[in-house]
């Protein structure tokens, strides 16, 4: 029998939530991320909502880069964005109040991120009664947390979520098996999930744009080229997928990372972002439903950028937040000596990363 499979993702989350709570806010662009100090900050763009985007501001890029784009917007008339260190806690809540609103309307959701969800429309019966229940669902969040969302509904998880981000925002795309092959053809290779900047740079490298393009390859030239990757690659590019709706969360990992105001090698200033990192690493792993975990991640950036990840894993799993500084702690030791750092580098930022979650 064949599924029919929706993707929730809000709009411009966080950015959203911010618009919405401060009526001086409203209309205006606004970047949620790091402190931009009057061009010197440093650390990356989280959110951006659709009027920043306009000035070429967006998720992951340089807080210093959006700052500037947010100057040339003055010196061009335009309002200044507003840059806001966000209220994750504030986030995490109204996520669990969208998620049980889908969870009340469907019977199968896998949470993806804070602001995303696969759920599955099977039970319907009707590509028609699917269309009607995600109607319903977008008003209800609308109504209730006076927030858009974009839905895709599709034969599988993987048309569904390319769906969803099509007509951004309030979007909602609906693509029929029998269709699904003709919607992917046209589209830039990049919108296909998986196809990050390395994958791409090959095909552009290859004269490939569009998945229509990619479909040149076959199986085995796919696999020769780019490994097991390859195989999945191949099975996208036609549109299939056949991976389930779990009900279960799926995050394979949990995890947080901060850029200091300056370079530095300072045992106590680094020590204590590690306690902060920690502790909102413990809050993220509840919020997402974990109690526990086997594996810790520390990521070191130093001041050159370079980037290095060094891992535990413990049996049996940890869970108090005591553990997890504990286990964090013995591994971004050796950074301050010389068994990982002998020419005493300064770092840039550390990150913290719980795996193998219960
Ligand atoms: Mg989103």
């Amino acid at each position: 029998m064949s599924r029919i499979i929706g993707h929730l993702d809000m709009d411009a989350f966080f950015a959203a939530i911010e618009e919405r709570d401060t009526p001086r806010f409203q209309g205006l662009p606004i970047v949620v991320g790091a402190d931009p100090r009057g061009g010197a900050g440093r650390g990356v763009v989280s959110t951006a909502n659709y009027r920043a985007r306009a000035y070429g501001i967006h998720s992951a890029m340089p807080i210093t880069i959006a700052w500037r784009l947010s100057q040339a917007a003055v010196r061009r008339g335009d309002p200044a964005a507003i840059f806001l260190p966000g209220n994750y806690h504030r986030y995490e809540d109204i996520s669990r109040r969208i998620m049980a609103l889908l969870r009340a309307a469907v019977p199968l959701v896998q949470q993806r991120s804070v602001d995303e969800a696969y759920f599955d429309l099977s039970h319907t019966g009707s590509v028609q009664r699917a269309v009607a229940l995600c109607r319903r669902l977008k008003e209800e969040i609308r109504q209730q947390e006076r927030l858009t969302a974009s839905v895709g509904v599709g034969p599988n998880k993987l048309i569904a979520k390319i769906a969803s981000d099509l007509q951004k925002p309030d979007g909602f795309t609906v693509v029929e098996e029998k269709d699904a092959e003709a919607f992917l053809a046209p589209l830039p290779i990049r919108k296909v999930p998986g196809v990050g900047p390395k994958t791409e740079a090959f095909f552009h490298a290859n004269g490939v744009h569009l998945v229509r393009d990619a479909r040149a390859y076959s199986r085995s030239d796919l696999e020769t080229l780019l490994g097991k990757w390859g195989l999945d690659l191949y099975e996208k590019l036609w549109g299939r997928d056949t991976s389930p709706v779990h009900e279960a969360y799926t995050a394979k990992s949990v995890g947080t990372q901060e850029t200091f105001n300056v370079d530095t090698l300072d045992s106590r200033i680094i020590g204590e972002h590690l306690s902060t990192l920690c502790a909102r690493v413990l809050r993220r792993l509840e919020a997402e439903g974990f109690h526990r975990f086997r594996t810790v991640v520390l990521t070191v950036r130093f001041a050159n950028f370079r980037t290095v990840s060094r891992a535990s894993t413990s049996t049996p799993s940890l869970h108090t937040l005591q553990e997890l500084h504990q286990q964090a702690l013995r591994l971004l030791l050796p950074f301050f000596d010389a068994r990982e750092n002998p020419r005493r580098e300064p770092l840039r930022l550390i990150g913290v990363r719980v795996e193998k979650l219960e």
